[in-house]
């Protein structure tokens, strides 16, 4: 099995004063093009009824600094306007329609492509190159794969201020042995709201409220945004704080499944849990969005790569499977376990069981019965 993939590596950078100014120019540049643009096909269209075929470099003569920022940047720009065209012409409604971009609301980001005789974007070291811009310092804690062709580069800077470079990388898909399951290497995991998750050997990571605060605190933030005058500076500033706590929420949550899903990949050959997606999502929209902010489908997908790098298995079990109702050691199957119970007596062999370790061990079993057969 050959071929290739694309992936995504995303560094820290650290811009000098020099390469900040080129950067919010550049930001600002890529925005007041794609206000310009729209603005001018919206005119075009209300006078004529026609649309407007127009690109970056009509632009040059009327705005000149248009000039000294990534032409690729600015190119790339034109390409999402008409993306977000066709969105809307697929789907046309009112939410739909192309929107101005707004400073300090609008995301600050631009994507440049790789010229591919002068190869402009590349890692060197701990910098990374970048057109009209140069070599800037970089964090490389994930060095990209021999022969790896960089296909374009995306500079975003957060709301509090920190400076990524995100390339987009083509590799080759190196053939990856699998690996032969068995009973000791396999991990039945049961999604949990109390603690995340419980597996086959009874160990649970705890639920990942460890943003609890912050998210008490966004919720207090959004309040107090509600109550300002859309728009308006204080709305504005309120809105940025606000940005920089899920800013926040978001990376501590990442962190969180990273390392999880890294000890579990590196430790088990295969991992057995439930396809809880539809089940939960379907029941309920409040749940679902919970369940979706724990960051579960998150760690699932960290879980699926980080195993198949190594030819390991993530063996998903059939939503409707019983996994709780069934007695892991005599296969009894207990229709009248209720939602709250926490642990039941098996009427048939009389083992103690605690529901979730019982439905860990029993997604392992079925998800081995799966792979074995
Ligand atoms: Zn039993």
């Amino acid at each position: 099995m050959t071929g290739s993939k694309t992936m995504g590596y995303r560094y820290r950078v650290y811009p000098n004063k020099e390469q900040q100014i080129f950067f919010a120019k550049t930001f600002g540049c890529c925005r007041f093009l794609y206000n310009k643009m729209l603005e001018d096909k919206q005119t075009y269209y209300k006078q004529t009824g026609k649309w407007l075929n127009c690109k970056p470099s009509d632009y040059y003569d009327a705005y000149p600094f248009l000039k000294e920022v990534d032409s690729r940047a600015l190119k790339n720009t034109w390409l999402n306007l008409i993306k977000a065209y066709q969105n809307f012409f697929k789907n046309p409604n009112k939410n739909n329609f192309p929107k101005f971009k707004r400073k300090h609301i609008s995301k600050d980001s631009y994507t440049t492509e790789q010229n591919k005789g002068r190869n402009t974007i590349r890692v060197t070291g701990n910098k990374i190159n970048l057109p009209k811009v140069g070599l800037i310092k970089a964090v490389i804690h994930r060095p990209l794969p021999d022969g790896a062709v960089i296909k374009s580069a995306t500079v975003t800077r957060t709301k509090s201020g920190k400076y990524y470079v995100s390339l987009t990388v083509e590799q080759a898909v190196k053939p990856c042995k699998p690996v032969q399951p068995n009973f000791d290497t396999t991990l039945g995991i049961d999604f949990s709201f109390r603690s995340f998750y419980v597996d086959s050997n009874g160990f649970s990571p705890g639920n990942p409220h460890f943003y609890c605060q912050l998210e008490e605190k966004l919720k207090r933030e959004q309040k107090k945004l509600a109550s300002k005058v859309k728009g308006s500076n204080n709305w504005i500033k309120q809105k940025i704080k606000i940005e920089k706590i899920q800013e926040k929420i978001k990376n501590r949550r990442k962190d969180f499944c990273h390392k999880l899903s890294r000890e579990i990949a590196d430790t088990y050959n295969t991992v057995c849990i439930e396809d809880f997606s539809l089940k939960e999502f379907a029941g309920s929209r409040q749940l679902g969005k919970s369940m979706f902010d724990c960051g579960f489908g998150m760690f699932r997908n960290f879980l699926k790569y980080k195993l198949a790098e190594q030819g390991k298995f993530l063996i998903t079990i059939d939503k409707w499977f019983p996994s709780s109702q069934i007695c892991n050691n005599c296969g009894y199957v207990n229709h009248n376990l209720k939602i709250d119970e926490k642990q039941w007596i098996c009427p048939s062999c009389g083992l103690t069981l605690d529901r979730d370790i019982n439905a860990a061990l029993n997604i392992r079993s079925e998800g081995l019965k799966q792979i074995c057969k």
